[in-house]
């Protein structure tokens, strides 16, 4: 798989926090991949140094196989991005806004091309109207148009849903879906929602205090049908030779983790392997569903809006 984008050891510090902490991860091509967090985790910064806005303390950012650092200007030229809110020039129409930001990209845009891409974000009725009566939503929208001028391979968003009401969240993840879907893009979106995440993205991280929790494929992270319990036992060694002889799979569908058995699998339900550990003989101290991503989710959360 083509990786788009990479971080190496990512780490920046602002005075006694450390904001972002060795952060390593990876997009390949075609990934919806969310960025998730609770408020303060380091998403932001992560991103202001993705887009050469601040600079690292140590490690690296690579950009379609390229260093950031010493070719920024011609690999983010590959990318279109939202931090933070965008600026627009309230006074000025949608249409005369994309017009003016693409001249600072250094492209001058036709006027069906920023058309297309009005209607792509759904404004184009609106075209001709200043952006000061523009909602939140509708403003966003525009930030996405404003970071598709330049028809870059990689999107960038920060929280690009946050303040906007049930009905605005669900058009900018249907726009990140078409843009994924139709238009091909490799797309990074950071929220501070699981559900969100679940909705939209392919792949995922979860960091928090600027540190890595995990990565990998949504489906997986958050299977629903699979729950892992832990069991506590007398004896760890008989029991694993149990579990292999119901055809049971060490590290595929349970590990020995600490002095707990870690099971997760569709084959057999934890009940029934209670009893067949106490009809062998063994002794059975506790017995426990593991928490799953979401419960731990929430937790770390717990506090935050
Ligand atoms: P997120 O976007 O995940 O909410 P941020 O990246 O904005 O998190 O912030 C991560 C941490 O770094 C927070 O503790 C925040 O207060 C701190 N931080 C961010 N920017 C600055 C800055 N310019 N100066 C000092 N601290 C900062
Ligand atoms: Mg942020």
């Amino acid at each position: 798989m083509e990786i788009v984008l990479e971080t190496k050891n990512l780490t920046k510090k602002f005075k006694n926090i450390i904001a972002v902490d060795n952060l390593n991860l990876v997009v390949y091509k075609g990934d919806v991949f969310g960025f998730l967090g609770p408020n303060g985790a380091g998403k932001s910064t992560t991103i202001r140094m993705l887009t050469s806005l601040i600079y690292p303390d140590s490690g690296e950012v690579y950009l379609f196989n390229e260093q950031l650092k010493p070719n920024s200007k011609s690999v983010l030229r590959r990318v279109g991005a939202i931090v933070e809110s965008p600026d627009f020039y309230l006074y000025l129409t949608a249409y005369k806004n994309l017009e003016i930001l693409g001249r600072l990209y250094g492209i001058t845009p036709a006027k069906n091309q920023i058309m297309e891409i009005l209607e792509f974000v759904g404004l184009s009725n609106r075209w001709n109207s200043k952006v000061k009566t523009f909602s939140h939503g509708m403003k966003q929208r525009l930030g996405i148009a404003q970071a598709l001028l330049h028809n870059p391979d990689l999107i960038i968003l920060d929280e690009p849903t946050t303040g906007l009401d049930p009905q605005g969240m669900k058009e900018i993840r249907q726009l990140v879906l078409s843009l994924s879907k139709e238009k091909g893009k490799t797309i990074f979106i950071s929220s501070h929602l699981l559900y969100e995440v679940e909705l939209i993205a392919n792949r995922m991280i979860i960091i928090n205090k600027g540190k890595k929790i995990v990565e990998g494929y949504v489906k997986e992270l958050l299977d629903r049908e699979r729950t892992t319990y832990n069991f506590n036992l007398s004896n760890l060694e008989k029991a694993k030779d149990i579990l292999i002889s119901l055809n049971l799979e060490m590290n595929k569908d349970f590990r020995i983790n600490g002095s707990d058995l870690e099971i997760s699998t569709q084959k057999i339900s934890a009940s029934q392997l209670n009893k067949i550990f106490v009809q062998n003989e063994i002794e059975v101290y506790a017995f426990y569903p593991k928490r799953s991503l979401e419960e731990f989710f929430l937790e770390i959360t717990q506090g935050q809006k």
